[in-house]
């Protein structure tokens, strides 16, 4: 069978490995560090800091729309070890929860009577959403501005209130989408919403992973796809017509994909396309007693902006997404930011001792989907006939997230089978 050499063992060199693997190719798979899963993975913190707790490198979260990275988990054989949560928890300052879970009627109302109970929102601001609801049902398909104009622009378009912009809108679009409402192109936001809320009634329920996220592509996974071999701590360091140069060492195939990040190409002596990065901060912090009971929350009102509980209470794990705000501050404040914050959603932090803390600051988390950056991101296709492009930053058609690299292996994967005569059909179409 043909061999196929990747370069990078994220979620798009690892998706499009399973995929060739499991339609006969043999393929080879490089990558730089000692694990793979990329931004997607789990480690050991650093030595210095007691016993050295596996964390992920963030809390990552996925919705049941994500139907590739699903297939992706299945492949390798894990798709039980994801976990999904029917119930949202939007907490107020003071700790007043309002949940968002699915009712009877169906999709697009199978929220109705969970929204409209929601204390956190008004009438006023619960009819303004609905209305800007059913004008994604009926625009995103219209309207041919969605990629120029920020979800900003269109939100007040629609006369959303403060209220809503904060606490429904920025809520969740800046969380799915790593940016800020100013800077997100509507397209985005149409899709997360239409996707994860609109489409079908069971769409937006959340899958996190049972296990640490490393675990999910550890050795067991790859026995399944004998024909895959990975090579870790194995960087590429240059791409080109004539293969890959591993640790110093000419590898040639008869196809080659690259799925490393685009701030990597130029490096590897490849064209590398111009976005801008949008930063995520994780805040994990270790307690000496359980602070709460409830398995997530999205954090109204402060600068955290979601809580995961990721043991019994006492390890919660927060996450604030287009954190350019605590770009500069240092470890020691933001820790102090985090601790304030959630002394104000759960009163047991004021008596739990901290026992330890440790923050992960993503510059590069993603790129950032500002309007017009669609127009940017390459497909899978170069200028050399046998090389492929694969990353959550190619045209994908999703934005950077685990479902949209899943998505870039498996169209790169696509690429390499029809040219090499066979009929790779991999890519599953979105729910709606
Ligand atoms: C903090 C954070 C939180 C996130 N939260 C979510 C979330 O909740 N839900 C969600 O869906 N998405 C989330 N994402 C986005 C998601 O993690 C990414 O979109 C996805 O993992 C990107 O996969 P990738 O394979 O395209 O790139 P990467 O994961 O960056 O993979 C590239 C790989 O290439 C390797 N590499 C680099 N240079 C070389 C070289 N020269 N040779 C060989 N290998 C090399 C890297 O080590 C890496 O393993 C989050 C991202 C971050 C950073």
């Amino acid at each position: 069978m043909p061999r196929v050499l990747i370069a990078g063992g994220g979620l798009a060199g690892l998706s499009a490995a399973a995929a060739l693997g499991g339609a006969g190719f043999s393929v080879e798979l490089f990558e730089a560090r000692p694990f793979l899963g990329g931004r997607a993975t789990s480690y050991p913190i650093p030595a210095g800091e007691g016993d050295a707790p596996t964390i992920d490198n963030c809390q990552h979260i996925l919705l049941r729309s994500c139907v590739n990275l699903l297939d992706f988990y299945t492949r390798l054989g894990v798709r039980d070890r994801i976990r999904f949560h029917r119930e949202f928890h939007f907490l107020e300052p003071g700790g007043r929860a309002s949940v968002l879970r699915r009712g009877r009627l169906p999709a697009p109302l199978h929220f109705t009577g969970a929204f409209l109970k929601m204390k956190c929102l008004g009438l006023g601001d619960k009819l303004g959403i609905a209305r800007a609801l059913l004008a994604i049902r009926r625009e995103r398909t219209t309207r041919r501005d969605l990629d120029r104009i920020s979800m900003s622009d269109w939100l007040l378009e629609k006369r959303q209130t403060p209220r809503a912009m904060d606490r429904f809108w920025r809520q969740v679009l800046v969380s799915a989408i790593n940016e800020d409402l100013d800077r997100m192109a509507a397209r985005h936001g149409f899709q997360v919403m239409w996707l994860g809320f609109l489409a079908r009634a069971d769409a937006y329920e959340m899958g996190l992973s049972g296990v640490p996220l490393a675990e999910l592509y550890g050795t067991d996974a790859w026995r399944r796809l004998p024909g895959v071999h990975v090579h870790l701590r194995a960087p590429v360091e240059s791409i080109d017509a004539e293969g890959f140069l591993v640790a110093g060492e000419r590898q040639t195939g008869d196809y080659y994909i690259s799925a490393l990040p685009f701030e990597r190409l130029a490096a590897a002596g490849l064209p590398a396309p111009v976005l801008d990065h949008s930063p995520i901060t994780g805040v994990h912090l270790w307690f000496d007693r359980e602070v709460t009971t409830l398995p997530h929350a999205t954090l109204l009102d402060r600068t955290m902006q979601w809580m995961f509980n990721k043991d019994g209470g006492r390890y919660l794990q927060l996450v604030v997404s287009a954190s350019r705000e605590l770009t500069n501050l240092s470890r020691e404040r933001i820790i102090e930011i985090a601790l304030d914050d959630l002394r104000q959603y759960f009163p047991r932090v004021r008596e739990a001792k901290l026992l330890r803390a440790h923050v992960v600051k993503e510059q590069r988390a993603t790129f950032s989907a500002a309007p017009g950056t669609e127009a940017l991101r390459p497909g899978t296709a170069t200028d050399i006939a046998n090389l492929f492009m694969a990353g959550d930053w190619t045209r994908s058609g999703w934005p950077a997230t685990m479902e949209g690299a899943v998505r870039s292996g498996y169209i790169a994967a696509e690429a390499v089978a029809r040219a090499a005569g066979q009929v790779g059909e991999f890519l599953l179409p979105d729910i709606a």
